[in-house]
Order: structure tokens, then sequence, then C-alpha cells
């Protein structure tokens, strides 16, 4: 299954891609709907490989293409995949749920049964008049006694089981959490995950930074090297960040080549530090092509940064650490800027 976030392609090669998409389906009498949009996009650009071959097939024969195919072929490949493993990961949650519930209620009926048994000893001891009466009595108190635990036991094995079961469903469910959280190429934290992490400290009113981390003259990279490379420059970059920051603090890939780190807890000349020791880093990397031992020349990063104040709010620290990126851009790239508080 293809992560439709993940398909990412340089401008000029998205807008080929673009109006190839648009060529067949205007070609193909349909509406670049945003659905057979990106069905013909993942086409165009060969992002999926299912879909290259559905169509492909149907194109190489002469059939033509209709709506309802296109609208499978995205429910299949692209909006199927996670919707369809929470739903699988929800029916085992279920099913585990009722083998439970009817083993509960065995073990209810179970309980039920003892007492009974143990009601109907103390009827009979009532009326038991010699020592054999009584050896009988116990016998069968004994027996039920047995039953019960037998009973017990094997609720406890399917309980235990059970507990193993749904840790195993928890731990595949918390998998599913972290991939709609993390982009794909880095695996840094992607937007979706920055809005809960903004949210979260500007209910908490807590003080945190925010740097904005920017490759400089990144088209010329991808020019220069080649779109794959581009992407390990990326890579490396994200990194780089992980490696400068702490475990409290969140690395966020903000867009293209364009990042967010958030430093809870972090004054301004603190985070500024942090955004100098990135900066260093990244103009200290060295990458070497391990296929041929190509050597990149050397690239750099533009870095903002501000602090939050009271009544903050994301937009205007993303403003603010953007106009602190653009200073740097403007005075020369490779440097850190500081904007602080709202002005
Ligand atoms: P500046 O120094 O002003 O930041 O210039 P720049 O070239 O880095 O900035 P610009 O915004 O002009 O170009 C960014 C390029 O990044 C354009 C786009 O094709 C490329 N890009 C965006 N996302 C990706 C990606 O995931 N992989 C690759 N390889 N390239 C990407
Ligand atoms: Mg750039
Ligand atoms: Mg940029």
């Amino acid at each position: 299954m293809t992560d439709i976030q993940a398909i990412v392609h340089p401008f000029d090669d998205a807008r080929a891609f673009a109006q190839m998409s648009l060529d067949l389906l205007v070609g193909q009498h349909l509406a670049p709907s945003p659905l057979s949009y990106t069905v013909a996009y993942a086409y165009a650009s060969a992002a999926i490989p299912e879909i290259v071959d559905a169509l492909r097939q149907r194109i190489e024969s002469g059939q033509t293409l209709d709506e309802n195919l296109l609208h499978a072929l995205f429910d299949t490949h692209i909006a199927a995949d996670r919707a369809a493993q929470l739903r699988s990961v929800g029916h085992d949650l279920k099913q585990l749920l009722l083998l439970l519930i009817r083993n509960l209620d065995h073990a209810g009926q179970g309980t039920a049964e003892f007492g009974r048994a143990l009601a109907a000893s103390l009827h009979r001891l009532d009326s038991a008049v010699d020592a054999d009466a009584l050896r009988g009595i116990a016998g069968d108190m004994l027996d039920a006694t047995r039953q019960a635990q037998q009973r017990n036991d094997q609720l406890q094995e399917r309980l235990r089981e059970t507990v193993v079961e749904t840790e195993q469903l928890r731990g595949e469910l918390e998998e599913h959490r972290r991939a709609a959280l993390v982009d794909p190429l880095t695996g840094l934290l992607n937007r979706r995950a920055m809005d809960a992490h903004f949210d979260e400290l500007l209910v908490q009113r807590r003080a945190f930074a925010l740097l904005m981390v920017d490759i400089d003259h990144f088209k010329a990279i991808n020019d220069t090297y080649g779109h794959a490379l581009g992407d390990a420059v990326i890579r490396n970059v994200a990194d780089a960040i992980r490696n400068c920051i702490r475990g409290g603090d969140h690395a966020v890939r903000y867009g293209g080549e364009e990042f967010l780190v958030m430093l809870p807890d972090t004054p301004l000349d603190g985070a500024s530090k942090v955004a100098e020791a990135i900066r260093a880093r990244i103009h200290g990397l060295r990458l070497v092509r391990r296929r041929d031992h190509f050597q990149l020349d050397p690239f750099t990063v533009s870095v903002g940064v501000t602090a939050w104040q009271a009544g903050d709010s994301a937009d205007g620290m993303l403003q603010r650490a953007d106009r602190a990126l653009y200073a740097s851009k403007n005075s020369g790239r490779n440097r850190v800027s500081v904007i602080d508080g709202p002005a």
C-alpha cells in the first residue's frame, strides 16, 4: 500500500505529471475531480505500480476508462490502507471481547452450578444419620469443588491469553497511530503531529521556542544531482536536526525542504544555540554516494528562531519564525536569525 503523503516530486516533474494526468482524464472525457486526478497522477508519475498496471492494460487494449474504475482503484490502493488496517484491528478486538464474554458466562454458569451442589449437600447434611452418608456428602462436595476449581483454572488461562492478545492489538494500534504522525521520507513528525503539539503547548500556556530551518539553494541541489540525491540530502538534514535536539523536543518536516523544531521550556538564547548547532552540523556534513563514492559539495541551511510569548498563536509564531528565516536568507544564508516575541 502506498502512502499518498510520500508521493512528492520536484516542482517541474510534478507540473509535468499534473499535465499528463489532466491530458489523460480530459482525453477520456472524465472530469478531473480530486479523486480521479489523484489516481491519474499516481499513474502518470508511476508512483503506485498496481495503478500503473491496472490502467496500462486498459489503455493499451484501447478500452476507455470510467469513473467507477478510478474510484475503485482509489479505494483499493490509496484510501484503503490505513482505514482497512484499523478496521481489521477493531475486528480482532471485538472477537477477543466476545470470546471473553462467553468465557465469563461459562464461568458464571459454573459458579451457579457449584452453589447449587453445595446447597444440595447442605440440605442432605440435615438428614444424614451415619458415617457413610456423611462420607458420601463430603465426596460429592469435593467433586463439585474440584470441578469448580478446574473451570476457574480454565478461565484464568483464558484471561491470561486475552491479556497477551490485547497487548498485541494495543501495540498494533500504537504503530498505526505513530505512522499517521510521521513523515515517511525522514521519520520526523508530520504537520498533523505538529498541529497537535502546538495545541498542547498553547493550551498549557507552556513557554517554548520555535526554529524554522530551510535548506539553502535546494532547487540547485536537485537540479545538479537529481531528485534521489535531493531526497538523500533531506534525510541527512533531518538526521542532523535529530542529533542536535533533546528527547522532549519535536522535529517536524514542515514542507519539502523545510523543517520546524519545537523546543519546550527553552528560552530564546538556548534555542539560538540549538539553531547554531544545527546550522554548523549541516555545514560540516560531507555526503558521499555509496554507489560510486561521488562526493556532494557541502550545502547549508538558514534558520529562523522565535519564542512563545503570552497571547501567542501558532500562526503568529510561524509567521515570526518565517520572518526570521527570511532575514537569514536575505543576509547571505547559512546563518541564524532571531525575532523576539510579538512585534
Ligand atoms: P532558498 O535558498 O531560497 O531556500 O532556495 P531553494 O532553492 O532552497 O528554495 P525553493 O523553494 O526555490 O526550492 C525548493 C525546492 O525543493 C523545489 C522543490 O522542487 C524541491 N523539493 C520539495 N520537496 C522535495 C522532496 O521531497 N524531494 C526533493 N528531492 N525535492 C523536493
Ligand atoms: Mg530552500
Ligand atoms: Mg523552502
